[in-house]
């Protein structure tokens, strides 16, 4: 069984299938062959760490940890130790879709069986097509007349029975999970230490929290980053610690079937999101470097590194902003709301390419993940599938005094604000001397000037995106 991002026991149909076959080899494979931009940042490899330990736990320490090249090393395995199929479940990245089939060609030559299952998806890309049997391109008929009208997706399954191989203890000779050397050597995962329990059943914890005391005020809460409004799963799911499908029944049979509330509506939608995504990667597979509308090749970036470095590191003087990107680098997560206003400010206050911003997010994001963060990109600059008009540009000061009315996300990640009224605290270039000293602030000094006019770059962008239109 070859592990890859379904990094799980319960509900995991190729082990399912390989347990029923016969004994069990488990293996993951820390691929060293994949192309530079699926090379995991550092938040992910920090997240890969901990959720391999826990893997390794439920598996009773029979989980072999290699790097290399997953071709080589299956085969070897598979010779050495007389493995007559291997079972794995898909993924959807192209690289990845490449990289099976060669391996299915080259283990099928060796006359071992290769069997690859849908463990990631509750509808796989294939299942959903238009009428004239095209891909979608808009979500909502992806959605609505694709997908539930499509046959219902798998309910989830139990952990199976396992026996593992005779051999086991030879095998464990092998490397660990401590041998990949997934851990930052700077002690800068802290925060992130005390937030997740990277796990199985960290997972289901989150979610049944979720519904039991956030999900029926989600399409509300959703919004509002200072409230633990939605689900925190999104690491979860990337690397297959909990399966959609075990996420989508639980919601379902929590309210017998109904979504008729509005929470239970939207939040089964969003999984509808992270479905669409992968959807648009696998049918039109290069939307994590090219703009899916090809317009957009001829948009006017601008190279500007020091408005790159002011927004990574928090410092654009855009309280909203600043406190995302700090959220960002603390945690190994930000708000949906917030992406999306720190995604606008980039790709349009500072007009820096939407590439910029996605390898960035790469890096730091617990669940980086190329379907996911190439739409949301893609839809914020307004060159992706269904995305949202370039001249629709956020004000990030009215998205704030909008979405974080008492200020208490931006307090929590730009403490420097902390004594600044609530009038100002989404402006504070535009409060007097006075409140701003009686709020210990001296602009340029404790907290950044605005490193851009909004009004101007609002209209900068404007005219950028007429020269394309
Ligand atoms: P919830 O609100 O609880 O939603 C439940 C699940 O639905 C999420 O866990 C996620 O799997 C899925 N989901 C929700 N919103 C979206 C969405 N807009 N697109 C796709 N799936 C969604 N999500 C990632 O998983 N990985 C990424 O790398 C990523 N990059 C993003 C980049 C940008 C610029 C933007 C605007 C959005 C990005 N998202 C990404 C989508 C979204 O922000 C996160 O999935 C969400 O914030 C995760 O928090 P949650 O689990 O609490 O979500």
């Amino acid at each position: 069984m070859w592990f890859r991002q379904d990094l799980r026991v319960k509900d995991n149909p190729a082990l399912i299938k390989a347990a029923k076959q016969s004994k069990v080899l488990p293996v993951y494979i820390y691929d060293t062959s994949v192309p530079q931009n699926a090379v995991l940042g550092g938040a992910s490899k920090w997240w890969l760490h901990h959720a391999l330990v826990a893997l390794q736990e439920s598996l009773d320490g029979n989980l072999l940890v290699l790097s290399g090249d997953p071709q080589e090393i299956l085969l070897s395995l598979c010779t050495q130790h007389n493995i007559s199929s291997v079972h794995w479940n898909r993924m959807y990245e192209p690289w990845a879709i490449a990289r099976d089939t060669a391996i299915k060609k080259a283990l099928k030559a060796s006359e071992c069986d290769a069997l690859s299952t849908n463990g990631s998806l509750l509808w796989e890309p294939m299942q959903v097509l238009k009428k004239d049997e095209t891909p979608y391109k808009v979500f909502t008929p992806y959605y609505k007349n694709g997908c539930l009208n499509a046959p219902d997706p798998r309910y989830p399954q139990r952990k199976p029975p396992l026996s593992f191989m005779d051999d086991m203890d030879e095998v464990k000779g092998y490397q660990g999970v401590d041998s990949l050397a997934l851990l930052p050597r700077v002690n800068w995962d802290l925060h992130m230490q005390e937030m997740w329990n990277v796990s199985e059943q960290g997972a289901q914890c989150k979610l049944e929290y979720f519904i039991k005391q956030a999900i029926e005020e989600y399409n509300d809460d959703r919004n509002v980053p200072s409230v633990a409004g939605t689900s925190q799963l999104s690491p979860y799911f990337h690397f297959g610690l909990i399966s959609p499908n075990q996420a989508w029944y639980a919601v379902h049979d929590a309210f017998n079937g109904s979504r008729e509330n509005k929470g239970v509506y939207v939040y089964l939608s969003e999984l509808g999101w992270r479905e669409f995504s992968y959807y648009l990667l696998f049918h039109f597979n290069d939307i994590q470097n090219r703009n899916f509308n090809t317009k957009f090749d001829n948009f006017p970036w601008v190279q500007d590194k020091e408005g790159l470095r002011a927004w990574q590191q928090g410092k654009t003087g855009v309280p909203i902003v600043d406190a995302g990107m700090r959220e960002l680098y603390q945690t190994g997560y930000m708000h949906n709301r917030v992406r999306m206003i720190v995604a606008s400010y980039l790709v349009k206050n500072l007009l820096i390419d939407w590439r910029e911003g996605e390898r960035w997010f790469w890096d730091c994001l617990l669940d980086a993940d190329s379907a996911s963060n190439s739409a949301g990109w893609q839809w914020v600059a307004g060159s992706g599938a269904d995305a949202s008009p370039y001249f629709r540009i956020f004000n990030p000061i009215l998205q704030g005094e909008k979405f974080d009315k008492e200020g208490a996300y931006v307090k929590k990640y730009c403490p420097e604000l902390s004594k600044l009224g609530k009038k100002f605290l989404h402006k504070p270039w535009e409060a007097s001397e006075q409140e701003l000293l009686s709020a210990n602030i001296v602009l340029g000094k404790d907290y950044p000037k605005p490193i851009v006019d909004l009004k101007k770059s609002r209209v900068r962008a404007l005219d950028a995106y007429k020269t394309i239109k």
